[in-house]
C-alpha cells in the first residue's frame, strides 16, 4: 500500500519503519527534521498524503491533530483511510472523524498501548473506533505494527477505551504503591506482601506484571531506578484526558480525579517528571500522614 505517515517521534518513527519493512511504500513527514531508513521523506504534510491509500498520524495532542487534519483532509484521495494512532481527547477524535467522513474518507481513531518497546517490536495493541470497512482496510497494517487490534465501535470509542483503561491503571498503581508504603511501615516484608497480594483479591497488572517495588516480582522499571517504561508525564496526560471526558459526559469519577491530582503534583511540583509512573512508591515511602 502507499502510506503517508505524519509524526515521526518516539512512537511514529519505529511504526513507520515497521510498515516499510512490511513491504509498504511509506512517505513520512514531521515538523522536526527526521530521516528514517526505508521511509521516504516529504517536505510538507500535504505532500506526504498525496496519492496515499492510508494516512497514519502519530501526534502529541488533539489540538495538533485538528490542525494537521484540517490541512491534509482536502489533499487526501477519496476512499483513503485516515488512521490516527495518537492519544487525544474524545471530542477531537470525533470532530476529526466527522471532517474526514464528510470528505469521503474512512476515519479511524486507533490509540495504542505498549509504549516505545511495543512500537519498535511491532507488538502494540490498537483500540479502534470507526466504521467496519475502514477497520478491515487497516487490518493488515495493525498486524504489522501490533499484535492485537480491538474494534471498539463508532468513532471516538478507541480513545474512550484507552483513557478508561489508563484511568484504571493510574488508580491501581497508586493503590499498589500506597499499600506497599503502608506495609513497609507495618513491618511487612515487600516480598511477602507481593506473594500474598499477587495471588489474592488485591492483585492487578500493577502488582503482578509491573511491580513498583525493586527486586520484587518480574523485572520492571523499578529495577532500573524507575527509568520509563511508561513515564509519569504520559500517565498524567491520559488521566487529564479521562477527566476531560468525564466532565463532558457528566460521569462521576472521584478516584480518577484523585489519581490525576496526585500525578499532577508528582510531575509538576515534585520529582516525578521523566520518571516511570511506578515511582509513586518511593514518593509514598518518603511521606508520613501529614505530608
Ligand atoms: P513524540 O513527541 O516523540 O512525537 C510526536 C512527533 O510529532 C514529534 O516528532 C513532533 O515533531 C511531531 N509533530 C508535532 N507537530 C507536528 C505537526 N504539526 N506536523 C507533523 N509532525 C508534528 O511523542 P510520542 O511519544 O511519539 O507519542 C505520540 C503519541 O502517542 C502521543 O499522542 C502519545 O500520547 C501517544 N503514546 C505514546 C506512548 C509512549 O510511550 N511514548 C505510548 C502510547 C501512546
Amino acid at each position: 500500500m502507499k502510506i503517508g505517515f505524519i509524526g515521526l517521534g518516539n512512537m511514529g518513527a519505529p511504526m513507520a519503519q515497521n510498515l516499510a519493512r512490511g513491504g509498504h511504500s511509506v512517505t513520512g513527514y514531521d515538523t522536526a527534521t527526521i530521516s528514517l531508513q526505508g521511509v521516504g521523506s516529504a517536505s510538507s504534510a500535504t505532500e506526504a498524503v498525496d496519492g496515499a491509500e492510508v494516512v497514519v498520524t502519530m501526534l502529541p495532542n488533539g489540538d495538533i491533530l485538528r490542525r494537521v487534519a484540517a490541512e491534509i483532509i482536502p489533499a487526501m484521495q477519496k476512499g483513503a483511510v485516515f488512521l490516527d494512532c495518537s492519544t487525544v481527547d474524545v471530542d477531537s477524535a470525533r470532530a476529526v472523524a466527522e471532517m474526514a467522513r464528510d470528505a469521503g474518507l474512512l476515519p479511524l481513531d486507533a490509540p495504542v498501548s505498549g509504549g516505545v518497546g511495543g512500537a519498535q517490536g511491532g507488538t502494540l495493541t490498537f483500540m479502534v473506533g470507526g466504521d467496519e470497512d475502514g477497520f478491515e482496510k487497516a487490518k493488515p497494517l495493525f498486524d504489522i505494527m501490533g499484535q492485537k487490534a480491538v474494534h471498539c465501535g463508532a468513532s471516538g470509542n478507541g480513545q474512550a477505551a484507552k483513557i478508561c483503561n489508563n484511568m484504571i491503571l493510574g488508580i491501581t498503581m497508586i493503590a499498589t504503591c500506597e499499600a506497599f508504603a503502608l506495609a513497609d511501615k507495618l513491618g511487612l516484608d515487600r516480598q511477602a506482601m507481593f506473594d500474598v497480594v499477587s495471588t489474592s483479591s488485591g492483585s492487578s497488572w500493577s502488582m503482578n506484571t509491573y511491580c513498583p517495588a525493586p527486586g520484587v516480582g518480574p523485572k520492571s522499571p523499578a529495577d532500573n531506578d524507575y527509568k520509563p517504561g511508561f513515564a509519569a508525564d504520559l500517565m498524567l496526560k491520559d488521566l487529564r484526558l479521562s477527566q476531560a471526558a468525564a466532565e463532558t459526559a457528566d460521569a462521576d469519577t472521584p478516584l480518577g480525579a484523585a489519581a490525576m491530582a496526585l500525578y499532577a503534583a508528582f510531575v509538576e511540583e515534585e520529582d516525578g517528571a521523566g520518571r516511570d509512573f511506578s515511582a509513586m512508591l518511593p514518593r509514598f515511602s518518603g511521606r508520613g500522614r501529614g505530608s
